[in-house]
């Protein structure tokens, strides 16, 4: 019959088919990727107000078979969506804490924090801190300088739960960082039930500090509020010189964007900050 017919055109929509092709075959070459050690870590600087180098933020690339470099943006809602994000981020960790590692003794890599993006999918599986105790323990990483970035997606999730496991890191001597600050589930009340050193203001706020008359006012006050609640304050996606002088300004403990260094690769990192190269 007709109505049928429809039923079964709609059903088996081409498009619909297409697409539920790709994000299957996306998913088999993540599974692949990761068995194949595909997976790259880069490094972009972090810098005080001053211009020294403080710290780094590890960023994930996916170099494919012909070479390509895929962005994390393009990869890792698929690999939280599949599971995929725990293997994932348990090799970035690792790989994470095995340069911290190497970077003992080093004058100026030697000090450095090293922020590592941890999705909330992550911190959900009750595993999580007895495997990150086995990676600390198995690279010798010094944990104090390890940081963990979380975006405001925990806010969304049973906050108790998560508040314990966090607890139960910054026991092992992590801290952790508050990604994206202002963009999602920002309720400032949130803020006080998470064990957190650090606040890292949305490259979207940086973007027009400098020009529009209600963004230098909001920086500004998140700026007021991290400090109310001792935490550091990091601002992402510093471009231009306007930003950073004013972010500067303002009170910002940390400063990180294209003007002062973009995402290389982490041997390259290494060649360019080390006191010995
Ligand atoms: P994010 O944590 O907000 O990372 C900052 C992003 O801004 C990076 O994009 C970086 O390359 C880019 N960026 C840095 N400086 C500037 C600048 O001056 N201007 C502009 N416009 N952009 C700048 P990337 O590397 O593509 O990463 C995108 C997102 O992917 C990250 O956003 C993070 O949420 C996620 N991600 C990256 N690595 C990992 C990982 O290992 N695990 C997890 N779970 N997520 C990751
Ligand atoms: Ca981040
Ligand atoms: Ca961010
Ligand atoms: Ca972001």
């Amino acid at each position: 019959a007709k109505s049928d017919g429809r039923h079964i055109a709609r059903f088996f929509d081409p498009g619909m088919q297409a697409a539920a092709d790709r994000q299957s075959a996306l998913e088999t070459g993540l599974r692949d990727g990761l068995a194949r050690q595909q997976f790259v870590l880069f490094c972009q600087p972090q810098f005080d107000v001053r211009g020294q180098l403080v710290g780094a933020e590890v960023l994930v690339r996916w170099r494919r078979e012909n070479g390509v470099l895929v962005a994390p943006g393009d990869f890792i809602g698929l690999a939280e969506s599949s599971g995929l994000i725990l293997p994932l981020g348990q090799q970035v960790l690792e790989d994470s804490c095995n340069a911290l590692a190497r970077w003992r003794g080093d004058r100026s890599l030697g000090k450095l924090k090293l922020a590592v993006n941890v999705s909330v999918q992550q911190l959900r599986d009750p595993e999580f801190p007895e495997e990150v105790a086995r990676i600390l323990a198995r690279t010798k990483a010094p944990a104090g300088q390890l940081l963990l970035e979380l975006t405001e997606s925990i806010f969304a999730d049973d906050k108790q739960d998560l508040a314990e496991r966090m607890h139960m890191l910054c026991g092992q001597g992590l801290r952790f960082s508050l990604d994206d600050f202002g963009t999602g589930y920002s309720s400032l009340a949130y803020l006080k039930q998470f064990p957190l050193t650090a606040l890292k203001i949305d490259r979207s706020f940086v973007h027009d500090v400098h020009v529009d008359p209600n963004a230098g006012p909001i920086v500004k006050a998140i700026i007021a509020l991290a400090q109310q609640l001792k935490l550091e304050i990091v601002a992402e996606g510093v471009e231009h010189e306007a930003q950073r002088s004013f972010l500067a300004r303002s009170g910002c403990s940390a400063l990180q964007g294209y003007l002062l260094g973009a995402p290389m690769p982490i041997a390259q990192f290494e060649t360019l900050y080390s006191a010995s190269g």
